[in-house]
């Protein structure tokens, strides 16, 4: 068997939140209670995104958790000409092509919502229409199903050209997708098990169409829940979503474990981040996590729980 190979890879919008921190514990639980590396790379590619100083705080709070990585953090805002590389293999095999479209062009083309946004109906296949220029590169999707096993969420099956379309690789300002940088960077650190939020879960199939061209291998994947709030929208820097507090990092890693079905006895919290952390590897059990792709995380205290 090949030794396990995780990661946890957040993009460096703001601080880490509880959100944010359920794949982190997550991901590194699954990896240690098998014995596994665990990675950990800054997915810092679309500067607007990037906050200023969020990379700094996240490996500062990771520390403060106990969740401490595997070798040298990996910076996607370095890796341009691995994913150039990419890039390169599948023009040679005729699977990209240029397009001229605007989101807002994207919109009124379109024939079918789709799953993450409008599908985009192929208009530049063929060339991209008079007077308009290139924006993007995109790849060429087919209809053949994309299936794989989620390790939580069971069997994941999507048609990328009807339910997705045709999806964009690069975009003229010289941003890579997060697609294909994930599925280059995946590849060359040798991960052999994603576990990451389940709003994710929609785009491996997309992952996995480009490994399967590129000739990758394709790892093991598991969508954890993702936490919400009460309205049930996804924490995040959009919904103000407050940062984890270093200060109380076992009774953060507590509620986590809680929130993915783990009950750590009282003395384990109590003891500091080593002592739970060592109780989660020790007792991590993917039965017991809720298989549901959205979750409000419980807000009471253990006395009423
Ligand atoms: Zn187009």
């Amino acid at each position: 068997m090949k030794a396990y190979r995780g990661r946890f890879a957040p993009t460096p919008s703001g601080p880490l939140h509880f959100g944010s921190m359920v794949a982190a514990v997550g991901s590194y639980l699954d990896a240690r209670s098998r014995g596994g590396d665990w990675l950990l790379r800054i997915d810092d590619l679309d500067p607007p995104r990037v906050m200023p100083g969020a990379a700094d705080a996240i490996l500062r709070c990771l520390e403060d958790f106990g969740l401490h990585w595997n070798g040298e953090v990996v910076f996607q805002s370095t890796r341009s000409e691995a994913y150039r590389d990419a890039l390169e293999r599948l023009r040679a095999q005729k699977r990209v092509y240029p397009c001229g479209c605007s989101r807002k062009d994207v919109e009124e083309a379109a024939m079918a919502a789709g799953m993450d946004g409008p599908v985009y109906p192929g208009t530049c296949r063929n060339g991209i229409p008079p007077g308009r220029e290139m924006r993007s590169l995109r790849v060429l999707t087919d209809n053949n199903p994309v299936e794989f096993e989620d390790r939580l969420q069971g069997p994941v099956r999507q048609q990328l050209a009807a339910e997705i379309g045709d999806f964009v690789l690069w975009r003229i300002d010289g941003i890579f997708s997060y697609h294909i940088a994930c599925v280059v960077d995946d590849a060359d650190s040798g991960i052999t098990h994603v576990v990451r939020g389940a709003d994710l879960i929609d785009s491996a199939p997309r992952q996995i169409y480009l490994q399967r061209l590129l000739r990758l291998p394709t790892p093991e994947y598991l969508h954890l829940p993702v936490a919400v709030n009460a309205d049930g929208e996804k924490l995040s820097k959009q919904t103000l979503a407050s940062a984890v507090d270093s200060g109380n990092a076992a009774g953060t890693l507590d509620r986590i474990l809680q929130f993915l079905g783990h009950t750590p006895p009282p003395e384990a919290a109590d003891g500091g981040v080593e002592t739970i952390l060592s109780w989660g590897i020790r007792n991590w059990n993917r039965e017991l996590l809720p298989r549901l792709r959205f979750a409000a995380p419980y807000s009471g205290t253990r006395a009423d729980r």
